[in-house]
């Protein structure tokens, strides 16, 4: 027996538990200190009212003979799915229910896609980079090229003609940085994708925070996506369904590579591996897509936010150079005075009693930086936004 050694050779994820281990040492320091957390990237607001009342239903069907639902489609309910066509064409995408696959988070589908991948393909990665992306290709051994996003360009890395590629991960609005691609620049990627044949994964898990209408939402708002797109979603950020678990990944029919339909191999794939998310959730989430739930969960959005547009302005406020906030809950912003990331973190613990993300924790290019989200409540956001003046004034 042998094991996949590409496991062994992953680095230890400590970022996590690196914050929780300093944050608890200092509150055993320092038991009187008030620590805001803005490192969080899990909701707080809870479920909207129409999804809470679905799921109820839902459980309710569940204990009545006539009513009770067993294995479901493993691609997701016919009513889910159109309730998710419905939606891409609210903003202008058309697509057919059949591209439309339901799971239970884009996490999983995001690595599971790599299912239909050899390893031998060369994948280009953003760094700094939601780590999952270079995780799952790690442990597969494929060869990874760091795209630069730096400074220089907004965090928002464009592609290079010379270099090969046959996998391409793009996530907008971006976490870690915020960062939101433009619609020319998204173009741009799609023309570079289809000229190398290669698939474009677009992360779109943050699209609800998305308002500027000149600002896509979607890889498939682009010309040309169709023939070299997979879309990958998720009502984690949506509709607080971070303990609900369902998101969406959407394959177009048009897209072939090597003659075969990625969408007929993950279906393939899904059937095999996948029994279905959870009839109750689903019904949750359809909820979510009608006008009582996209009210309650635009009201919930919305405090998010004003969250991210305070912290934003108090930054700029401060001179200080950041990205995001803006069509984002995420504001990623250069640590003051050449500070180191991890240096920055703890001068914030400890003079402020301000938790939040080292940017070297997403890749080399994260080191300087700091990562702030707009989860947290309305009154803590504010409590830290006035601490982080007083201590950087
Ligand atoms: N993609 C990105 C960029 C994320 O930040 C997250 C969660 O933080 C996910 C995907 C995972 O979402 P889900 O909860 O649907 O698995």
């Amino acid at each position: 027996m042998k094991l996949n050694e590409h496991y062994l050779s992953l680095e230890e994820s400590y970022l996590f538990s690196e914050i929780a281990h300093r944050v608890s040492r200092y509150t055993a320091e320092h038991p009187e200190a008030q620590v805001i957390r803005m490192g969080i990237g899990d909701v707080t607001l809870p479920l909207c009212d129409a999804a809470v009342q679905a799921l109820h239903e839902a459980a309710d069907e569940q204990g009545k003979k006539e009513t009770f639902h067993g294995y479901g489609p493993e691609q997701g309910y016919d009513f889910l799915r159109e309730a998710v066509k419905n939606y891409y064409a609210s903003y202008g995408v058309t697509l057919d229910a059949a591209d439309i696959f339901i799971g239970d988070g884009a996490k999983s589908d995001v690595g599971n896609i790599l299912d239909l991948f050899d390893a031998d393909n060369t994948v280009l990665i953003p760094d700094p980079v939601y780590p999952v992306y270079r995780d799952t290709n790690l442990m597969a051994g494929r060869r990874i090229v760091y795209m630069d996003a730096n400074r220089e360009n907004g965090f928002l890395p464009m592609p290079d003609p010379t270099q090969k590629a046959d996998i391409i991960y793009l996530c907008s609005p971006n976490n870690p940085t915020g960062a939101v691609y433009s619609r020319d620049q998204l173009t741009e990627w799609v023309r570079y994708a289809n000229a190398q044949d290669a698939v474009l994964l677009f992360d779109a898990a943050y699209e609800a925070f998305v308002q500027d209408p000149e600002l896509p939402r979607s890889i498939f708002e682009i010309e040309g996506a169709r023939t070299c797109a997979i879309e990958f979603c998720s009502l984690s950020k949506t509709a607080g369904f971070t303990g609900m678990r369902c998101g969406y990944t959407v394959i177009p029919g048009d897209l072939k590579r090597g003659g075969a339909s990625l969408r007929a191999l993950w279906l393939r794939r899904q059937t095999t591996k996948f029994n279905g998310a959870s009839y109750p959730v689903q019904r949750a989430a359809a909820a979510v897509f009608t006008p009582e739930g996209m009210e309650g969960c635009r009201k919930n959005l919305e405090v998010y936010r004003q969250n991210a547009l305070l912290i934003s302005r108090t930054l700029t406020d401060l001179g200080i150079w950041h990205v995001g906030g803006v069509n984002s809950p995420y504001i990623w912003m250069q640590c003051p005075n050449g500070m180191r990331s991890w240096e920055f973190f703890d001068l914030l613990l400890e003079k402020a009693h301000l938790v939040g993300t080292p940017g070297s924790g997403f890749g080399k290019n994260g080191e300087g930086f700091f990562r702030l989200t707009a989860f947290g409540s309305p009154e803590a956001t504010q409590e830290a936004m006035e601490r982080l003046k007083k201590l950087l004034a």
